[in-house]
């Protein structure tokens, strides 16, 4: 069968994702919020997910209308089936489909391997795995459900899941943490192995070392700074608006031949950093 290529809007960014619904998970911070601005800076309607901080999301949602587009915000926990499938049928209800998803929900409980307790190993692989389960199921079901969209994307469907460079990277003292992106890795191009007939396009993004909240010991003094230096070649931290641009980008027709990958966004942190005086 033959499958033509996209035919592609102009370069403009308003026009990327226009007519196109995204939902975003843990949107209301960090990378998840920078994500949300960028899309909805790219033409998408935007669904703000977030667990705790309503404020924070709706300072979100509104800096999105304020840009032009449609935002909701919606409180869930993308560890619990329920709220997810009340999430996805409130985003359906009030928009209509949702064309994008951005798994970005996460969280770390760090410990020594031989003191992590149970709640700890649980808290990190419920959100950052379970989670990205939930979320990604309810957004294929809505995909199946609703097919292509021919003019609005060529795609019938894009899931991004926020992954890391401990995807790749193991990380003592956060066992936890590595296992659950560790195992999105697989998820994600088990998945995308899955749909892709369906034209169904998933992938990962793997940010390095991004200044969001989920981090601040690492940047906020200056003698941690020059320590998380050692490990970026490109010796600056990341912004979470360069991985928002990302995303959009990914999520966008200009990537529909990127299938089961995993984007890297990390300043050079996995090119072995260790090496760069030659090893
Ligand atoms: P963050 O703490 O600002 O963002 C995490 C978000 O997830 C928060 O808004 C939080 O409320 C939300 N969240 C946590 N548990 C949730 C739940 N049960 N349901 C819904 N939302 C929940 O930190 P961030 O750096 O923006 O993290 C976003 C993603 O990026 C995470 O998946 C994280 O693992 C990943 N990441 C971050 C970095 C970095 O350097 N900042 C690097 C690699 C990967």
């Amino acid at each position: 069968m033959h499958v033509p290529g996209p035919v592609l809007p102009a370069l403009n960014s308003q026009a990327l994702l226009k007519g196109q619904t995204a939902l975003v998970t843990g949107a209301s911070s960090g990378i998840g919020r920078a994500i949300a601005l960028a899309l909805g800076a790219a033409g998408a309607d935007v669904i703000v997910n977030y667990v705790a901080s309503p404020a924070d999301a709706e300072a979100v949602a509104e800096a999105i209308r304020s840009g032009g587009r449609r935002a909701m915000t919606v409180q869930a926990d993308v560890a619990n089936e329920e709220q997810v499938l009340a999430m996805f049928a409130s985003a359906v209800r009030e928009f209509g489909t949702v064309d994008i998803l951005v798994s970005n929900a996460g969280r770390e409980c760090n410990a020594p391997f031989h003191e992590m307790s149970v709640a700890d190993w649980d808290a990190v692989i419920n959100v950052n795995l379970r989670g990205a389960f939930l979320c990604a199921r309810s957004a294929v079901r809505e995909f199946l459900r609703r097919g292509a969209r021919p003019g609005i994307s060529v795609a019938a469907g894009k899931i991004i899941f926020t992954s890391s460079v401990h995807e790749i990277i193991p990380w003592a003292g956060h066992v936890n943490y590595a296992a659950s992106k560790g195992g999105l890795m697989l998820l994600m191009k088990s998945l995308a192995q899955e749909v892709s007939d369906k034209r169904i396009r998933v992938n990962s993004i793997a940010p390095g070392a991004i200044r969001t909240p989920i981090n601040t010991a690492a940047w906020s003094t200056p003698e941690a700074y020059a320590d998380l230096m050692k490990l970026v070649p490109y010796k600056r931290i990341g912004e979470p608006d360069e991985v928002g641009r990302a995303a959009a980008w990914l999520a966008s027709d200009f990537a529909d031949y990127i299938v089961g990958a995993t984007l890297v966004i990390d300043g050079g942190m996995t090119l072995y950093p260790g090496f760069e005086s030659g090893g």
